[in-house]
């Protein structure tokens, strides 16, 4: 139901200072950092399809400093295990910490948060079509139309992934993941599997990851980087087959399934959708290429719009970040795409040569030059030089409202 509703074009006074198209982790926190802002009292709706309250999904993180969300926070470790054919680490995270949040929690967190605030609105119903017009822009919601002066639209279906080979390296990362209850102690609840790649590669980038939740408790995802999905069938026999053969699990039960299509691509995601519109979360290509994650990269982009949003009076002024680290992400896409097999030596390399520290701030692309070129050395040179070549001439520069990026201060 929505809560306001108007029809015709957006004329002098919209509906809304604010429409969020989608109440999932990018458009409620980009809600959350709102009310949190000199932006507090503005009019906001926030619509979804769904009113999203199951553990649809596990988000993890790493991070040194604080959220809006470490109240939901489930578990917190400060180690990692990763492992490769012959190769098993326990790595210490120094100042970062690995968080896990369940997507309930989140939620519930989220909208607990939002209740304070009487200016903020939730809506359930079917997001058909943005219109952009220069005083704002309409949503049509299930055939209703609402406005408001800035909408930020988080729609993202992963069949409008396509692959322009090419132009760009476009892969899905899909995954499918069990929560699982042994009869005996069988994990270590002090030490999370980033990833495992002990298993076929089968030419593409295939491991497991795992969070053990208590010694009897863990979800345990089979993940992989390629262009097609599997049947259903081929994720749970990998599944049992990692937990009998590679963990020594023989005896379970599954407690719940979660799984996803990630798209993991050098194609840019257009930030600016119009004079009123602004995408966000997978939709505005916040979601990181080689490795999946977004949560950190959502809370950094939700700060970044209502920053700008308080300094300009529009949201559209928020940091590329770096060029060279699409360049890096490029790169290992391109090896992804042509030798798959390849990466779980490379990803094993780079955390048994380096400390995760600077791993970490790698991916989280925040460390210098010479850090990176560091780490980039401890890698085995053939791939990435080859690669290299290959990848300079897809990665975008950095670009202006129709591109990947925003231009520092490019409200027109
Ligand atoms: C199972 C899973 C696990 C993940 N784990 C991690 C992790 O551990 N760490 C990490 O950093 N990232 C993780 N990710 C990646 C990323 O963080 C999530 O995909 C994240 O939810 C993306 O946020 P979003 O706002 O773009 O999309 P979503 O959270 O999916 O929100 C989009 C919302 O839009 C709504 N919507 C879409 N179309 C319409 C429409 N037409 N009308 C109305 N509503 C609509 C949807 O119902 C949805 O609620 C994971 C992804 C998945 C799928």
């Amino acid at each position: 139901m929505i809560p306001r509703g108007s029809t015709g074009a957006v004329t002098t006074m919209p509906d809304y200072d604010i429409i969020i198209l989608g109440a999932g982790l990018s458009g409620l926190s980009l809600a959350c950092h709102l009310v949190g802002s000199s932006w507090r009292d503005r009019t906001i709706l926030l619509v979804d399809k769904v009113v999203k309250e199951r553990d649809d999904r596990t988000w993890c993180y790493w991070g040194s400093t604080p959220t809006l969300f470490d109240a939901a926070v489930f578990r917190t470790w400060d180690r990692l295990r990763v492992a490769g054919a012959g190769f098993e680490r326990a790595l210490d995270l120094g100042d970062y910490r690995y968080r896990m949040i369940r997507g309930a929690d989140f939620y519930r967190h989220a909208r607990a948060l939002l209740a304070a605030h009487d200016n903020v609105a939730f809506a359930q119903g079917v997001i058909e079509h943005v219109d952009d017009g220069p005083g704002g822009a309409r949503v049509i919601i299930d055939g209703r139309a609402v406005s408001a002066t800035w909408v930020f639209d988080s729609r993202f279906q992963p069949a409008e992934l396509r692959d322009d080979e090419a132009r760009y390296h476009t892969l899905k990362l899909h995954f499918k993941g069990w929560e699982i209850e042994t009869p005996e102690p069988a994990f270590d609840p002090g030490m999370p599997t980033f990833f495992d790649f002990r298993t076929p590669q089968a030419g593409e980038v295939r491991f497991f990851y795992l969070l053990p939740l208590t010694e009897r408790r863990a979800l345990v995802e089979y993940t992989l980087f390629a262009p097609r999905v599997l049947p259903r069938r081929d994720y749970e026999d990998a599944l049992r087959q990692y937990l009998q053969s590679t963990l020594g699990v023989s005896s379970f039960h599954v407690l719940r399934e979660e799984g996803g299509v990630i798209p993991a691509t050098d194609r840019p995601f257009p930030r600016r959708a119009g004079e009123h519109v602004m995408n966000i979360g997978t939709r505005g290509g916040r979601v990181k290429p080689s490795t999946g994650y977004a949560f950190m990269r959502v809370q950094q982009d939700s700060a970044a719009i209502v920053a700008s949003l308080a300094r300009h009076g529009h949201p559209f002024d928020v940091p590329a970040g770096p060029h060279r680290y699409r360049l890096y992400d490029s790169i290992l896409l391109d090896i992804m795409c042509r030798h798959g097999g390849q990466i779980g030596p490379i990803f094993t390399a780079m955390f048994a040569r380096n400390p995760a520290e600077r791993v970490l701030r790698f991916l989280d692309e925040v460390g210098p030059v010479w850090e990176n070129l560091l780490l980039i050395a401890t890698l085995p040179p053939r791939l990435f030089l080859e690669s290299i070549g290959r990848a300079v001439g897809r990665v975008p520069a950095a670009a202006g409202p129709g591109g990947s990026a925003v231009r520092r201060s490019s409200h027109v």
